[in-house]
């Protein structure tokens, strides 16, 4: 019988090499493609999702394929349009935690939870944190929330629960990190909400727990891929195992090689994972490198394949990839070539300071741009996020459109997250910290003690805040003024829950920000920054009449908005505009190439990171710059600057080992940039001074403007100052810190930004 779609596998399978082509068809059971960068790991995924669905091996509900980021995931889905010629209505191409997070709101009751759980993210987290810290009493001066989030977060990353994990505590540290995570954990519970951390870790106990639950899903999807598998840890590997059966057991008998051996349920096993362990740069989340390198010992007939040609990248970045990985113990030996012939070399550069190199980068941008290059080929890379500042002032005063993936990000604003916790309370009223981060906001005259008196009211009649909030009357010791204030606030937000149920989200945005006196109360501060904040809000009502438009019927429900709004990653802003230069993180770069690509601040410190050397993490460092050199597919730019300002301290800077592990015959680097007097004898430790003898020649490369003359005096700024910065316009001061940094929100787009008070382009009004 011919396959009515044999013409068009055909064309599917004929952009493939052979060992991509074996890989898209293999049949069922698990499957390992293992390969270097820019190989085409993503590409097959791709076409296995088209080819399963075109060989009716599964509908398109049946595919579960789980990318890292959300971005990862709808240029996955655009990928597999592209190839099938039609929408992929039902397939669930998403990141882990969205997948997990729709798991449970079908099936978190069966765990005690409303299918209207709140997600908390990060700093929610952390102040639930803080107050379990203050109820243990903690000394918050010695360990921050952010500390012990951090060591819950990874205990639940390994699947460890409080009492678990009270269990192995060794040392009293560990002893206090327990009492924490207990009442933590206690408080999520009461609150119906969940950490993101709790999304994998809830569907683990969901599938563990209830047989016809993880029969279910495991039939619904008949087959489960997984993208950049190197950087999934233990809670993703159990989840995955549990849904398609097979691999290792959670702590069981010990197997050969001190890895336990595999008790769990079985299940289809059609799981085809992609990795490269090169790759892997996120083991500060617990992500376990074991999981790829040991999935053979999982999975022993699992099908294995290797793809060794790379379609990205000429010759020239391969041969410094290929040289630099070298350097590492261990790992899958692996050796990438292309097609793509020599091209140019790598161009790596040492300028004065930061400011320099902000110019020579912005400077050959211009001269690429000119020669016809768009915008969108074109990305920079940095290993802090913080880096991205002067380069962004640079591309701003030359006028170049650009984005910052992952800064500060229009969620994390104060109004932004006020205006969500209203409607987080209004969707769970159980929701203790939407609650308390909104009661007094604006401000309506109920301080932290009356607000203290109504949460442990609640907390005695062991109801939800909102009811013991509804009848202020009856809390203990609650003034009459606050009484009275909490009445009013109360009856409003009655109202609100009412009009929840049917309004669409743009409309109850819209209503609550005027009924609960927040916009006005904005409006009556007169001031830049309120203005800023307002615009936000609106933004956030445009967030919700985009989502109204486009939700399907039943589908545009305010549990489902907010869902989303929780789920929005960092690495996820980025546009496809094509008229716009990236500036990223080396760790949000992943996946992703460009044309021409630089990396900056290469040096010893920065990158690799002072921390992550005093934490014996050299291999990864050099897997992140592996990944940046990798994104490149024709030009490659390395710059450090020999002086850079951190903290407003002057810090010599030294060239990043990673350079030297460079072959020299792929690097054009001119001579000056080389032989540095003063500068040579020194060892691989950056110090820290005034940058005494470092006036050599100007480094190379076109800039039309003079360097910035530093040494006028520091002008002092104060809080609420207004100013008017050269790019980004006018402006007011909302903090100053150490160092001569001062905290500047802009009047234009409401953005927060960190500069130097002593270098920015700014002037008093
Ligand atoms: P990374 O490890 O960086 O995630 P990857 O292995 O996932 O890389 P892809 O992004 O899938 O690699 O592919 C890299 C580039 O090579 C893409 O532009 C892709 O379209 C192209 N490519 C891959 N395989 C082929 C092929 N057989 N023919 C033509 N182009 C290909
Ligand atoms: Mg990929």
């Amino acid at each position: 019988m011919q396959n009515p779609h044999a013409e068009y596998i055909e064309e599917l399978l004929e952009g493939l090499n052979e060992p991509q082509r074996e890989a898209v068809t293999h049949g069922e059971g698990p499957l390992l493609i293992l390969a270097g960068a820019g190989s085409g790991k993503t590409r097959v995924l791709a076409h296995r999702i088209a080819y399963l669905i075109h060989t009716d091996q599964a509908q398109a509900n049946e595919i579960l394929a789980i990318t890292f980021t959300n971005k990862a995931a709808s240029e996955m889905r655009e990928r597999v349009e592209r190839l099938l010629g039609h929408a992929t209505r039902g397939m669930w191409l998403m990141t882990f935690h969205s997948a997990c997070a729709r798991i449970l709101r079908t099936d978190a009751p069966r765990l005690g939870y409303t299918r209207q759980f709140t997600i908390y993210d990060q700093a929610d987290a952390r102040r639930l944190t803080k107050r379990a810290a203050d109820a243990v009493g903690v000394d918050p001066k010695r360990y921050t929330p952010a500390a012990l989030n951090n060591q819950i977060s990874a205990a639940k990353n390994q699947l460890r629960d409080a009492a678990e994990y009270r269990s192995t505590a060794a040392g009293p540290f560990e002893e206090m990190v327990a009492d924490v995570y207990d009442i933590y954990e206690r408080d999520l519970v009461r609150m119906n909400a969940m950490d993101f951390d709790d999304l994998l870790f809830r569907v683990v106990n969901l599938l563990e727990l209830f047989d016809d639950v993880r029969e279910r899903y495991t039939e619904m999807f008949r087959h489960v891929l997984v993208d950049e598998y190197q950087d999934t840890n233990h809670a993703q590997y159990r989840l995955l195992q549990l849904l398609v059966g097979g691999g290792r057991a959670p702590g069981g008998g010990e197997g050969e090689g001190g890895r336990p051996s595999y008790a769990g349920p079985i299940g289809h096993r059609n799981l085809a994972v992609v990795g490269d362990d090169a790759q892997s740069i996120y083991s500060f989340r617990q992500a376990d490198i074991r999981n790829i390198l040991d999935f053979q010992e999982d999975f022993p007939d699992a099908r294995v394949v290797k793809l060794e040609q790379n379609y990205r990248s000429t010759e020239t970045i391969l041969s410094a990839a290929n040289a630099v990985i070298a350097n590492n113990r261990g790992g899958i030996a692996k050796r990438l070539w292309s097609e793509l012939g020599q091209g140019e070399q790598i161009h790596l550069r040492g300028l004065d300071d930061e400011h320099a190199e902000a110019r020579y980068v912005v400077g050959e941008i211009e001269r690429l741009l000119d020669e016809g290059a768009a915008r969108s080929e074109i990305a920079v890379l940095y290993r802090t996020n913080a880096m991205s500042r002067v380069i962004e002032d640079t591309l701003v005063r030359r006028e170049i459109a650009y984005q910052v993936i992952g800064g500060t990000k229009f969620y994390e604003r104060a109004e932004i997250k006020d205006a969500i916790a209203y409607l987080t309370l209004l969707a769970n009223p159980q929701d203790l910290v939407s609650f308390t981060r909104i009661a007094n906001s604006p401000r309506r005259g109920l301080g932290a003690t009356s607000l203290a008196r109504v949460i442990s009211h609640a907390q005695t009649l062991d109801v939800p805040i909102w009811e013991a909030a509804a009848s202020p009357q009856e809390v203990p010791g609650l003034g009459a003024a606050a009484v009275k204030a909490l009445d009013r606030f109360m009856s409003t937000m009655h109202e609100l829950r009412e009009l929840s149920g049917e309004a669409p989200i743009a409309e109850l945005l819209e209503s609550l920000l005027s009924q609960t006196g927040y916009v006005e109360a904005l409006e009556a501060e007169r001031s830049i920054e309120a203005q800023g904040r307002i615009e936000n809000l609106e933004q956030l009502v445009e967030v919700g009449r985009e989502f109204d438009t486009a939700a399907a019927p039943g589908d545009g429900g305010l549990d489902v908005f907010l869902q989303e709004i929780a789920l929005v990653a960092d690495a996820d802003t980025r546009s496809d505009d094509a008229g716009l230069i990236t500036l990223m993180t080396l760790h949000n770069a992943k996946g992703l190439e460009y044309p021409t690509v630089f990396i900056a601040g290469c040096e010893e410190g920065v990158f690799p990171h002072s921390r992550a050397l005093d934490e014996g993490g050299l291999e990864e460092e050099r897997r992140l710059f592996y990944v940046g050199i990798t994104r490149a597919m024709r030009a490659l730019y390395l710059t450090y600057a020999r002086r850079r300002a951190v903290f407003g301290a002057s810090t010599i800077g030294l060239r990043s080992r990673f350079l030297d592990e460079i072959p020299a015959e792929v690097l054009d680097e001119p001579l000056e940039s080389v032989f540095r007097p003063g500068l040579g004898s020194i060892g691989r430790r950056a110090m820290h001074g005034a940058g005494a003898g470092e006036n050599g020649a100007a480094a190379p490369g076109a800039w039309r403007e003079a360097a910035r003359d530093p040494t006028g005096p520091v002008t002092a700024y104060r809080l609420g100052e207004d100013i008017v910065h050269a790019g980004f316009g006018e402006g007011v001061v909302t903090g100053v810190e150490p160092g001569g940094v001062i905290v500047v929100r802009f009047a234009a787009d409401g953005s927060e930004r960190k500069l130097m008070a002593e270098y920015a382009p700014l002037q008093r009004r």
